[in-house]
Parts: structure tokens; C-alpha cells; sequence
């Protein structure tokens, strides 16, 4: 099964994660019709667009890896930085000369752009003839068949409540060893520089119980390891009266039961100890020393925590309505040495030249690098997004130059860290969970250690899905080589 990735506007050593564009696999079943899907963007859209495949499965298309034997395209889009958009806009119109061939093909946007800019899409964009939001997913077959019809649907209604709990997703491109478990869906905070809020909305956890089963069923299919998404996942919280966070807050005394993120991570690392347990993405205000706790408790909850800084000055954090400062960020970190030890993996997202942001609160940025010393992270320069607090408050003052330098210097301090932290490997006995060849030659195989590090090795007679035990021989900033030990 192809598996077709590419970067946006991500900048990361190690092999891109966070903002990646994923193709739909073959998954046919002999039905008539075919689904081809795009995701755009962060896991959590690929994640959706598992989901979406599985409603669209339920009312008879199967997906496809061809786009020109599709009956029905969509586009699962990303918001997050306006580069992310214009590549969305790029790709539609290099589906007009297959659509004026076909003109009975669906062409759809999903996702967070979709939310953003509802009618005006279909102004802007001729080709498209479906526009669907994160949480009207179900109302996708009603949508295509109108669309089939002649008429042009939108529906971009945000949910307090929706969480596709019920359903079970289609996996796409699967390596049949990993898979993302969706367990939250939009963000409450309003971090000033992001679209999130806006075009995911209110925050709400998913049952655990349906979690639980999913993690189950992926088991009992084989994988070995799950990837527990969420935007803020330590605000997991969830009641069998209330799903909705803020709602939840408001009548804490009045319900059942409350599961939080440390309990919900201790139900799936029980699955069974062969299976596992990653999560992804970690809130610096929200992190708590329960959830570092229940990591340690288990070994097969991977010890790799991503932890986004996005600034290392406490007034850049304060206008970025981060809520935390430097020195609570910092605390949260060494809790984590303390709890999970040095070789626990931290990763970190970093916006060069935000709003405001002087030279010296760039080197702060750049201290604060130094003393946490990530293994990778995910950097961008800002990107003003129309609607965003700080697009209302704040003036984009910083010129693109000077935001690339700045970009510039962060990456080069990141990969001297990387490769550092990397070196700090060498020589150690770890375990490392195969996930196939190495997509450089067919005589390595590629695995990953709990710290989230890829671990290239000789290809022995292993299989996907084995746990194998290595000596870290050698290392680049972005990988790891190392040989079997019998
Ligand atoms: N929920 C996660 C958190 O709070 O860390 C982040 C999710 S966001 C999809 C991924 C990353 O994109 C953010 O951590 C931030 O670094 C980056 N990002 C978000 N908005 C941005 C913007 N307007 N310009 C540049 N980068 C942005
Ligand atoms: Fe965006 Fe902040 Fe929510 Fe992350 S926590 S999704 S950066 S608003």
C-alpha cells in the first residue's frame, strides 16, 4: 500500500509528524464506488480522515490510492499557517482538467478549512462541490448525493458533543503496526496565535470505555503500538453525564464519575503489556505529575512526552496566551527528568517572530533550547491567521527576513541538540519495535525506540510488529543505527 508523504511548511529532523500530507490506501472491497482522500496537516486530521473513510465505507465507497478512478475526492485540510492553505488551493486546481474530464466526480473540502471559510469556498474554489467541517462528518453521504444531484453542499456546524466515539475507522496506509486513537476533539484555549479554537471548536473527551475497545480491537488485529490524539490530550476529562469540558467544570459535583487523562492512560496501557501506549499532544499548563507518574508505572507506555514551548520568553508566552511562563515551563521539565530520567524523549513546537518579539526575547528562545535540550522539534516562523486574537490585537510587525533568520538560528540550534542528545544514545541497550524496511534500502529494517527515535538495523529475518533488542551503534541529528543483541 503506497504511502505518499509530504512537508508543508514543517521543519523537523526526524521524520515529519506533525504537518504531513497522507494519501488514502487501497482498501477495495469490490464495490462500485471509489473514495480517493488527502490529509492535510496534523495527526489528528489523518485520524479523521479514518473516520471519514469509515462513513463513507458504511454507504458503499471504497477508498482508493488512484485519484482518476475516484468517484469522490476530498481534501481533509489544515489551517494552521497560510502556507498550508495556498498548497490546498494549489493541489484543487490540479484536479480541474480531471474534473472538466469527469465532470460526475465529487470534489469536497473537509476539515479546518472547510470550517474557515464555509460559502465563501465555493465561491472562491469552482471545482468544489462539498464544503464539511470537523464535526458534520456524518452528514457526508447526504452531502455527496445532493452533490450528485447538482447542488452544492455546505455544512459546517460545530458540535459541543460529537466525538465519532461509535465509530470504528477505516485504517489508511496502515504499516499495521501503529494507529492513532482519536480521544478528544476541538481545543478550549485560546492561544492568541491560533485558528484551532475556531475551526475545531469546544472542547470534548471521548468515552473512555469506546478507547479502551478500540485499543482492543487494534490488539487483537496485530498492532502493536497506539497513539492515544488529542489538541491538549492532559485536559482529558470525561463523566458518563458530561463530555463536554466546560460543562463538565461547571457540574463536577453533580456527576458519577470523572476520568482524567492519567486514568484514561493507565486503562490502555492494560490492554496488555505487548501493546504500546503513545499520546500526543501534551499542554505545558496541563501536564500533571499523576500522568508522569502512571508513565513510569508502566513500561509500555512509551517514554517520550511532546511538550510545545512555543516561545521561550515569559512576555512573548503572555501575548501568546499560552498561560504559562518560562519558569513554569521550565519547573514542568524537570519533573519530568525527575520522574522518567534523562533518557525520557522531549519534543517541542517553537514559533520564530511572533508579534513584538525582540532579539533578546528570541535568545531566549535559544537559552531555554539549551537547557532543555529537546531530541527534535517542530519549528515555523508566525503565520497571522485572519480571526485569531492576535490577528485582532496585535500588529505582525516582525519583517519575513528577520522571522527567517530567527527560524533559521532555531533549527541550527535544534540539530546540534538533536545529534548531541542522540550521542548520549550510543552505546546503550534499547528495545525497539519494528515497523518495516527502511525506506533507503531493503537490507535495513526501521524501528523505533519508547523515546520516539528511529532505529535503523541490519535486516535480520524480523518481522513488522517484532520487539527486538539493540545496541545503539552510531547516530546522525535525526536517526539512530544500531545492531541486534543476541
Ligand atoms: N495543541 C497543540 C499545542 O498547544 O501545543 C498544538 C497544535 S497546532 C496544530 C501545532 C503547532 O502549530 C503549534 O504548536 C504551533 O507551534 C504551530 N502554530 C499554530 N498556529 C501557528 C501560527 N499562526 N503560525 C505559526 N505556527 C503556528
Ligand atoms: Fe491551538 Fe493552543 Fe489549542 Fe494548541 S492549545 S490547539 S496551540 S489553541
Amino acid at each position: 500500500m503506497e504511502n505518499i508523504i509530504k512537508d508543508i511548511d514543517i521543519i523537523a529532523p526526524v521524520e515529519a509528524q506533525a504537518c504531513d500530507f497522507k494519501t488514502t490506501g487501497d482498501e477495495n472491497t469490490g464495490k462500485s464506488k471509489k473514495l480517493y482522500i488527502e490529509s492535510y496537516g496534523c495527526q489528528m486530521n489523518f485520524s479523521d480522515s479514518e473516520i471519514v473513510a469509515s462513513i463513507m465505507k458504511e454507504n458503499g465507497y471504497d477508498t482508493t490510492s488512484d485519484f482518476e478512478e475516484a468517484d469522490v475526492i476530498f481534501l481533509n485540510t489544515c489551517s494552521i499557517r497560510e502556507k498550508a492553505e495556498l498548497t490546498v488551493r494549489k493541489r484543487l486546481s490540479q484536479f480541474n482538467s480531471l474534473k472538466k474530464s469527469k465532470p460526475e466526480m465529487t470534489i469536497g473540502v473537509l476539515g479546518c478549512m472547510a470550517e474557515r471559510l464555509k460559502e465563501k469556498l465555493l465561491e472562491e474554489e469552482k471545482i468544489v462541490d462539498v464544503v464539511v467541517g470537523p464535526d458534520a462528518y456524518r452528514d457526508l453521504p447526504n452531502l455527496i448525493s445532493s452533490a450528485e444531484d447538482g447542488h452544492k453542499g455546505v455544512n459546517t456546524f460545530l458540535s459541543r458533543e460529537e466525538t465519532y466515539a461509535d465509530i470504528s475507522p477505516v485504517r489508511l496506509n496502515s504499516n499495521g503496526v501503529s494507529a492513532f486513537i482519536s480521544i478528544m476533539r476541538g481545543c478550549d484555549n485560546m492561544c492568541s496565535f491560533c485558528v484551532v479554537p475556531f475551526t475545531r471548536g469546544r472542547e470534548r473527551s471521548r468515552d473512555p470505555y469506546s478507547i479502551v475497545e478500540e485499543a482492543k480491537d487494534l490488539f487483537v488485529k496485530g498492532y502493536k503500538e497506539v497513539t492515544l490524539l488529542g489538541q491538549n490530550v492532559d485536559s482529558y476529562k470525561w463523566s458518563p453525564e458530561e463530555n463536554n469540558k466546560a460543562r463538565l467544570n461547571k457540574k463536577e459535583e453533580e456527576v458519577s464519575a470523572v476520568i482524567n487523562f492519567a486514568h484514561l492512560l493507565e486503562m490502555v496501557a492494560k490492554v496488555s503489556p505487548q501493546l504500546r501506549v503513545r499520546f500526543s499532544t501534551s499542554h505545558p499548563k496541563d501536564i500533571t505529575d499523576e500522568v508522569l507518574f502512571t508513565m513510569k508505572k508502566y513500561d509500555n507506555i512509551c517514554k517520550y512526552i511532546h511538550l510545545p514551548v512555543q516561545s521561550g520568553n515569559s512576555r512573548v508566552l503572555e501575548m501568546m496566551n499560552r498561560t504559562y511562563d518560562r519558569e513554569w515551563y521550565l519547573e514542568r521539565v524537570s519533573k519530568i527528568r525527575e520522574i522518567l530520567g534523562l533518557e525520557c524523549g522531549i519534543s517541542s513546537d517553537m514559533i520564530a517572530g511572533f508579534c513584538t518579539e525582540t532579539e533578546e526575547e528570541h535568545q531566549d528562545t535559544l537559552t531555554l533550547m539549551d537547557i532543555v535540550q529537546y531530541d527534535f522539534s517542530y519549528m515555523f516562523f508566525y503565520s497571522e491567521r485572519p480571526g485569531t486574537l492576535a490577528a485582532k490585537k496585535y500588529k505582525d510587525d516582525i519583517p519575513l527576513i528577520i522571522k527567517k533568520r530567527r527560524l533559521a538560528e532555531i533549527i541550527e540550534k535544534q540539530n546540534a541538540i538533536s545529534l548531541k542528545r542522540n550521542n548520549l544514545d550510543v552505546g546503550k541497550i534499547q528495545e525497539i519495535l519494528i515497523e518495516g524496511t527502511s525506506k533507503r534500502s531493503e537490507e535495513q529494517l526501521k524501528g523505533r525506540n519508547s523515546a520516539n527515535k528511529v532505529v535503523i538495523i541490519p535486516n535480520h529475518q524480523f518481522d513488522k510488529g517484532d520487539y527486538v533488542k539493540v545496541k545503539i551503534t552510531d547516530c546522525s541529528a535525526a536517526t539512530l543505527f544500531g545492531e541486534v543483541v543476541s
